[in-house]
């Protein structure tokens, strides 16, 4: 069968399709500037030059017609009629208490993501447009909901629920749900397939390390705890986020400079982390060049979010009582040697050693701990696409 995989944010689209009878990627796609001047599709069919078309795009409705236009296209398209495309997996960012699970798209699953919005109301409000755009250019395919906080609904109520008056959690489902599920889930299935053993017999520590990170703690095949919480700000520093902090600081700030609670969250999301403390870049490379042309706030950036790092690892060997094997994920996860070696120093009391010889590679699956280390250490490029194709498959496929 052959995937379509969505991606769809307010203003952009990502795609890929994939031939699931070999797992093969056929085309990938970005849409961006959707109902902005200026909209504009890159089109890569594997093998070939990127296609480029810059159109206005007035909605989502209009981006997908593009994107059908360019995959059944006679040169860079991949598919003779959108006939052949078997179903369709969408990303979801927020299923809440709902959805444990992948699920098939109906009015039902449709209400209920909308029900989840208010947890994530810059994201769910998006995907159900790129749902609706595909409902209505391809009215028979299947369509399967594939969401970030599944993986994480088996944490345990004392992994998930925050120490505030407990009707807060009643009322409004204030509680940790977790984000990165399709990914942490994804690589924790390769490292089990790695390690010759199967998932249900081993402790996984995850670390998703990208512009947005998160680590999982994963215990016998079940998400045990997570860093991430209500949003996607706690947890780890991140590229503009500050993740743990001191909640009473929010309201310590606001009043030293008359921020209203809106301000305080932007601030918090876009103007903090690594570009907060480094005063450089969001991005890890600009940060690691600066810390090794001898830039202090650089430095203490790049030391901060590796100790963060380290901080979660040490509590979920703790919570687990043990672990396996911990994995490196996403861009900084599986392209910065300098990261991986930092959050795994000084770590051998916990059986913790990484070789540096095996270190000191990218972006493939690897082995990357000393032969004497009691913890494996891996290196797994995430494929959240293959993991949201594979749940869309087997849920079209029953
Ligand atoms: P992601 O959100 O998974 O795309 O990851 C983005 C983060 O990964 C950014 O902070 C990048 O700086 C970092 N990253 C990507 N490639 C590299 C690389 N080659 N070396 C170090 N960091 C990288």
């Amino acid at each position: 069968m052959k995937v379509l995989v969505i991606n769809c944010g307010s203003s952009s689209l990502k795609y890929q399709l994939l031939d699931m009878a070999d797992e093969s990627l056929l085309c990938k796609g970005l849409v961006e500037r959707i109902g902005i001047e200026g909209s504009i599709l890159t089109h890569t069919k594997i093998g070939q030059d990127k296609f480029i078309l810059e159109t206005p795009m007035k909605d989502h409705t209009e981006a997908i017609g593009h994107v059908i236009d360019a995959l059944t296209d006679a040169d860079h398209g991949v598919v003779k009629s959108m006939d052949e495309i078997g179903a369709v997996g969408h990303r979801v960012v927020h299923g809440g208490e709902k959805f444990a699970e992948s699920v098939l798209i109906t009015d039902d699953v449709i209400k209920a993501i909308e029900e989840c919005s208010d947890l994530a109301p810059l994201h769910n409000p998006a995907n159900l447009l790129g749902i609706a755009a595909c409902q209505k250019l391809m009215p028979k395919t299947p369509m399967v909901a594939v969401f970030d906080t599944a993986f994480h609904q088996t944490m345990p109520p004392e992994s998930y629920i925050y120490a505030l008056p407990y009707e807060y959690y009643e009322k409004y489902g204030v509680r940790r749900y977790g984000f990165h599920g399709t990914s942490h889930r994804y690589v924790a299935q390769r490292a089990a397939a790695m390690l010759g053993k199967p998932l249900e017999e081993l402790k996984i520590i995850t670390c998703h390390l990208g512009n947005g990170a998160s680590v999982a703690a994963i215990k016998n095949g079940k998400c045990y705890d997570t860093s991430m919480g209500l949003t996607p700000l706690e947890g780890l520093v991140m590229g503009t986020r500050c993740g743990d902090i001191d909640p009473a600081i929010i309201g310590f700030i606001a009043s030293k400079e008359g921020k209203t609670i809106a301000e305080m969250d932007a601030i918090m999301n876009k103007k903090s982390g690594l570009l907060g403390v480094s005063g450089i870049s969001s991005d890890s490379r600009d940060v690691e060049a600066a810390a090794n042309e001898g830039n202090y706030r650089a430095d203490l950036a790049q030391k901060l979010n590796y100790h963060r790092v380290k901080h979660y690892i040490g509590a979920y060997i703790a919570e687990m009582n043990g672990c396996d094997a911990i994995v490196f994920t996403a861009g900084l996860g599986e392209n910065s040697k300098t990261a991986r070696a930092a959050i795994c120093a000084d770590m051998e009391y916990l059986g913790i050693e990484l070789c540096g010889k095996c270190n000191d590679i990218r972006g493939e699956e690897a082995f990357i701990n000393k032969a004497s280390s009691k913890v494996k250490i891996l290196l797994i490029p995430t494929n959240e696409e293959l993991m949201i194709a594979k749940d869309t498959v087997e849920k079209v496929e029953g």
